[in-house]
């Protein structure tokens, strides 16, 4: 090309752009940026987006339930904002609540059943041979292998009516032995230690409380990340709370709280018996509140004795002092709330020492009162949903399946044949895992949840428990999740937005899910689906009267009646709208129940909790002191401390801690990945956060791919080198696949919940990529390199 076809091209070049920029042919038109006033108060927005309605609906993500109007034009949801004046969220969002629309929009919707077909593939399908071969096989495997065969896991995700009939019509109906949840991935825990302390699973809270202490003190807990609405909550405290965290990490609470104790992973039991040794030292303790109303106490008092400040700085790392500063706080201000989420529900002693928090409070005074308490705060959208009616661990409204008199009550609400009713709970969810293993259980039908994933050592799970099933079926939004990819049978389901229902959040608030839009394709609410298979499999007619979600509401007041977790008085759906949510308890005042009063001996499950309906929107229990356990008092629950199952040695000799990554990331991400927005506020690759020296010794740097190797598996993942965690730990968000496959799958032994947050690993540079790295006595050497 000569000189002067360069200036031709280059001139052509240039008359390109401009005409392009002058006449763009993609991006918006300017009527697209064009903003104009929006109705129902919601200011300007683009024309695109007026909507002509909006509509409330509670975000289907975590369980803090926050209210968002959703914007509607031509009856489809365009557009979501959070709804002022709603009494938890008040105008706010995080990320994901924002987002919420989204992952109903996302291209990869499953919007017709699949079938795997004898090529190995799934293949797109119909609904009649979907509930046929759900039937035929689930029936099919029962008949060969015995009723221990099948095994359903349901979810804290999806509509209290759906896994409530659910529950009931894979146990009452079809005859599945063994049921469970990934609630007991979450909340098991405090489940049993409240049930224990209390007579019922009972979180005594309002949100309320946390711009009503003076002192809120978070235990492996970390809002500012997973909680985000309720971090602002505790922002808007007026009393100028301290807010106190006890992690490991220097997480973005820690960072922002005004004390920060760093104790050692696995050390928290022995830290809180420190801290009620020294409020028993210093006479911080209310003895007129422990002598009216606890139980137990004595024993607690002689079994902390041991738990001396030496002991404490040994084990914890936390000295005396801080020791000291610690317990004056709980001891000495006067409303001190205590809080506590997946660090201390996650452990290998996890119900102890929940209760160790509990013990706290009681020994204080801390309960029933503004700005107090003992306060465990849920994960998913309903996991309080699913505690009290999903049929699983605990018989419908909390009740005991091994009690006569439970199942009959259940049996005669329901009119059903109390024979039909399971004399005990079936097996946990790691009974399952290991009934699927050593080959009892053959059929699994899962929903709205993700164990490829998110199952503790799931690469033994991948290999040795979904490779083993005969049938496998996976009722979701998506057929491409890690655990639906795997499935014989995928059953296409609506989210929330596409379906009517209710959850229950933290803080006992029953909130309402609202259908806003259709389910693409075929796909339909997972009501809807349960009543077709149990149709399917003749089992119809014993659930006529579960003709709709708001009928299974009315069902599910009437087995609350009588109960702690009474809501016999919420008329109805509409009152639901009307009240912005409501908690229970709430009764209804013809049932003439006789409130937190005790006769001294009637069984918590005889007793409710409220004589006259409370319709303040922020309300607590215990206000007067009466607990549900027969005799009205909390107990004193405590046990040594057990050694840690996996500690760190010569090889393995960094503690890997697990947790929430960032505030746009939802679990296994499956939903949260499919939103543009959220995938630009986290990073896609897997990450590990190390230390400055850890990192040095290793001879990694940041952002170098590095192989962090635990027993059971290795994986390669992005260097952090980050403040946030101290010398001798890492970190990984629980939402990236390669988390864990390291971990080790020991669990409480108690509520059987599994102990994601510590194990021990190695971190080495990846394969091929040596760097020097520095030995104890500062000598550079070249790393080793990572074979496993
Ligand atoms: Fe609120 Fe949780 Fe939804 Fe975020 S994810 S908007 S905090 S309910």
């Amino acid at each position: 090309m000569n000189r002067s076809d360069q200036a031709d091209s280059l001139g052509g070049r240039l008359r390109e752009i401009v005409t392009t920029a002058l006449h763009a042919r993609g991006g918006p038109l300017t009527s697209d940026l064009v903003q104009r006033p929006a109705e129902f108060g919601l200011g300007h927005l683009p024309v695109r987006l007026l909507p002509d309605a909006t509509a409330r609906s509670v975000c289907g993500f975590c369980s803090t339930g926050c209210s968002l109007d959703v914007h509607l034009r031509d009856g489809h949801a365009v557009n979501v904002t959070p709804s002022a004046g709603y009494p938890v969220n008040d105008g706010m969002a995080c990320p994901k609540g924002w987002e919420a629309l989204a992952p109903l929009a996302a291209a990869d919707r499953a919007t017709t059943p699949y079938l795997r077909g004898s090529d190995g593939t799934l293949a797109a399908t119909d609904w009649s041979t979907a509930l046929d071969t759900f039937c035929t096989r689930m029936k099919d495997i029962r008949r060969r292998y015995g009723p221990d065969s099948l095994a359903f896991l349901s979810t804290g995700q999806i509509a209290t009516e759906e896994m409530a009939l659910l529950g009931a019509v894979a146990k009452f109906g079809m005859g599945f032995r063994h049921g469970d949840g990934n609630t007991r991935q979450c909340m098991a825990t405090s489940v049993v230690a409240y049930k224990e302390s209390f007579g019922f699973d009972a979180p005594p809270f309002t949100y309320a409380d946390f711009e009503e202490s003076d002192a809120i003190v978070l235990v492996g807990a970390n809002p500012c990340i997973a909680h985000p609405i309720l971090w602002q909550r505790i922002r808007r405290n007026r009393r100028g709370a301290e807010v106190v965290v006890v992690d490991p990490r220097r997480t973005e609470t820690a960072a922002a709280a005004d004390r920060h104790y760093a104790l050692r992973p696995r050390s928290d039991l022995v830290l809180l018996y420190g801290v009620a040794r020294e409020l028993l030292v210093r006479g911080w303790t209310d003895d007129a509140y422990i002598a009216a109303h606890t139980e137990g106490f004595e024993g607690f008092a002689t079994h902390v004795d041991a738990f001396t400040p030496e002991v404490v700085e040994r084990s914890c790392g936390i000295d005396r002092a801080a020791l000291q500063q610690l317990a004056e706080i709980v001891g000495c201000r006067e409303r001190v709330s205590l809080w506590w989420t997946m660090g201390v529900n996650q452990g290998h002693e996890a119900v102890r020492t929940a209760q160790a928090i509990v013990n706290l409070a009681l020994m204080t005074g801390n309960i029933g009162r503004p700005g107090t308490g003992a306060n465990s705060i849920t994960g998913q959208a309903n996991a309080m949903g699913s505690r009290l009616f999903s049929n699983t661990t605990s018989l419908l409204g909390g009740r005991d399946f091994a009690d006569a008199a439970h199942r009959r009550e259940v049996a005669d609400i329901l009119g059903i044949d109390a024979a039909t009713i399971p004399t005990d709970a079936g097996w946990s969810y790691d009974r399952i895992v290991d009934g699927i293993r050593d080959g009892r259980v053959k059929g699994l039908w899962v929903l709205a949840t993700n164990p490829g994933h998110s199952w503790i050592d799931r690469q033994r799970f991948d290999a040795e428990v979904l490779s083993r099933l005969e049938f496998l079926v996976v009722q979701d939004l998506y057929a491409t999740t890690e655990t639906a990819a795997r499935a014989d049978l995928v059953l296409p389901a609506a989210g929330a937005g596409e379906k009517d229902g209710t959850v229950i959040n933290s803080e006992r608030r029953i909130g309402r899910l609202r259908k806003l839009s259709r389910a693409p394709g075929e796909a339909l609410a997972d009501f809807w689906i349960v009543k077709l298979l149990a149709e399917r499999w003749g089992c119809g007619a014993q659930f006529e009267r579960w003709s709709s979600p708001e009928a299974v509401f009315a069902i599910l007041r009437e087995l609350s009646a009588g109960r702690p977790c009474d809501f016999s008085g919420i008329e109805g759906y509409d009152a639901l709208d009307r009240e912005g949510g409501i908690q229970w308890p709430y009764p209804a005042p013809a049932s003439g129940s006789s409130g937190n009063e005790s006769s001294g001996n009637e069984s918590p499950a005889d007793r409710a909790p409220e004589s006259e309906i409370d319709t303040s929107r922020e309300r607590r229990l215990f206000a007067d002191g009466r607990f549900f356990r027969a005799g009205g008092r909390a107990l004193f629950c405590y046990e040594a401390p057990r050694p840690n199952p996996e500690p760190v040695d010569a090889d393995y000799p960094l503690v890997l801690l697990t947790g929430r990554g960032s505030s746009a990331q939802w679990h296994t991400n499956t939903r949260t990945a499919k939103s543009a927005v959220l995938r630009k506020l986290y990073p896609s690759d897997a990450y590990v956060e190390l230390s400055a020296g850890d990192a040095e010794a290793a001879g990694v740097a940041e952002g170098d791919r590095v192989r962090v190797a635990s027993r059971r598996a290795a994986m390669t993942v992005r260097a952090r080198v980050s403040d946030t965690v101290a010398a001798g730990q890492v970190f990984m968000p629980m939402h990236y696949g390669e988390t864990n496959r390291l971990t080790l799958a020991v669990f409480d032994p108690y509520s059987r919940q599994p102990s994601y947050k510590s194990c021990a690993v190695r971190i080495a540079p990846e394969q091929g990529r040596r760097r020097s790295a520095r030995t104890s006595d500062g000598v550079r050497v070249a790393a080793s390199q990572e074979t496993q």
